[in-house]
């Protein structure tokens, strides 16, 4: 009689291997990109550059998850605020639901798993390869663009486990630019070589500072040591990421870089590398969710299809209603249309999320003509100039935005310091 079910418990053992196998096989196969972030030492900012090269793709528009393989010492949860989160089991599919950060970043981590957050895990190489694994099988992915996964500094059991585990993985090597974390690249160089694990490039954070106060740039921990390193192992250098004292206070409070200020000089830093990273897939990259966000910004209700070319439109970023300083910051933008003294306030607008030349294309797709904020960058406004709107800063005005409005066609608008020009 033929027997479908494994007899001995060693039979079992390798049917249960088989389905899993074959579970995270279907998992990878929804997955374009996997990208696992690694350093040769701990506190180079590995957990920090997984994130926000995480919450960047994700703001892209491209469907995101984060996998945090550093099992005794999880930090994704804590720098994305999610640290109080648990999760849950889908009952259909008993699938793990992986805890949303946004609509296109999930993620997991063992975090989500503990009982009580503060618990140390004492676990060898077999069980931490079990998790691992788990995490792809066991996880309810679905489709995604890219899989960021974060290691445990060096090359231990979990980066090993994840390049025998994932195919088609590369690494992006995190390094401070000074000589003892660049001598542990190396390290982590030679183990990607050693397990056929192709090398994204070379990332150097905490790469020199710049004093808010009086500007000077002070290179704390030298500068270029990763451009250097990636120079003589022939392998692509993504960019430097300074010492910014708002990374801190991101990973004390979960609050993103890339909500941050518009012109600030680390998100310009963090930007050019998702270029260089973008760049560097493009020939794998597939249509997804950024297809789908160019189709949505297409499909924007622009506020007046055909403008009448004696009318004015004005824009002012509001919090509560009021002006808000930092237009990055902004809920929303009040919207004004002006004819001659006449003033007509249309629906206000919710601005699309947060990064370098996105809300000055759309309010030119709003056929802005003025901008009027309190402070901004010399980047920003050129952006805003490039898009052919005026940008009007300095209003430190208290009043509604419509009073404002009504000041500045009256010619009695009081218009002081740009509040942020840096
Ligand atoms: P790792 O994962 O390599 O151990 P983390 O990402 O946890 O390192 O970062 C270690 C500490 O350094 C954290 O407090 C983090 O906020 C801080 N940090 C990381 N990158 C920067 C940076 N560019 N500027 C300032 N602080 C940073």
């Amino acid at each position: 009689m033929a027997e479908d079910k494994p007899q001995s418990a060693e039979q079992k053992k390798q049917f249960q291997q088989m389905l899993q196998n074959k579970q995270i096989e279907d998992k990878l196969n929804e997955i374009t990109h996997k990208i696992m972030v690694m350093s040769g030492k701990g506190g180079v900012g590995k957990s920090t550059t997984a994130a926000n090269l995480a919450i960047g793709l994700s703001k892209r528009g491209y469907k995101v998850g984060i996998l945090d393989t550093d099992l005794h010492g999880p930090s994704i949860t804590n720098i994305l605020g999610l640290e109080k989160k648990r999760v849950d089991i889908d009952d259909k599919s008993k699938q793990v639901i992986p805890i949303s950060y946004s609509e296109s970043l999930n993620v997991i981590s063992i975090q989500f798993l503990l009982q009580d957050p503060d618990s140390a895990l004492i676990w060898r190489g077999p069980i931490k390869i079990g998790v691992i694994r788990q995490f792809i099988a066991d996880v309810n992915w679905g489709k995604l663009d890219y899989l960021i996964i974060d290691s445990p500094p060096g090359t231990g059991d979990e980066p090993l486990t994840v390049a025998q585990t994932v195919p088609g993985c590369q690494a992006l090597i995190v390094t401070t630019p000074q000589y003892v974390s660049l001598a542990d690249v190396k390290k982590s160089i030679n183990f990607c070589k050693q397990v056929k694990m192709p090398i994204l490039g070379i990332l150097e954070n905490m790469s020199g500072f710049t004093c808010p106060h009086c500007g000077e740039e002070i290179d704390l921990f030298k500068k270029h040591g990763g451009k250097k390193v990636a120079e003589e192992f022939s392998l692509n250098f993504l960019g430097a990421i300074p010492i910014d004292p708002e990374i801190v206070e991101m990973g004390d409070s979960g609050i993103s870089i890339f909500d941050e200020k518009e012109d600030s000089k680390t998100l310009i830093e963090y930007n050019k590398i998702l270029d260089e990273v973008e760049g560097l897939l493009k020939s794998t990259k597939t249509e997804s969710k950024k297809s789908e966000v160019k189709k949505n910004k297409k499909e924007e209700k622009t506020m007046t299809e055909k403008k009448d070319s004696n009318v004015t439109i004005i824009a002012l970023p509001t919090v509560a209603g009021k002006l808000c300083e930092h237009f990055g910051h902004c809920e929303k933008f009040a919207m004004f249309e002006v004819k001659g003294t006449e003033i007509k306030a249309t629906e206000p607008l919710a601005p699309p999320s947060h990064a370098p030349g996105v809300i000055p294309e759309w309010l030119s797709k709003q056929n802005t003509d003025i901008i009027i904020a309190g402070g901004m960058g010399s980047r920003a406004k050129n952006l805003f100039t490039e898009f052919g709107i005026e940008v009007i800063t300095g209003v430190v005005d208290g009043d509604s935005p419509e009073e404002i409005v009504k000041r500045y066609v009256g010619e009695n608008l009081e218009i002081g310091e740009n509040i942020c020009d840096h």
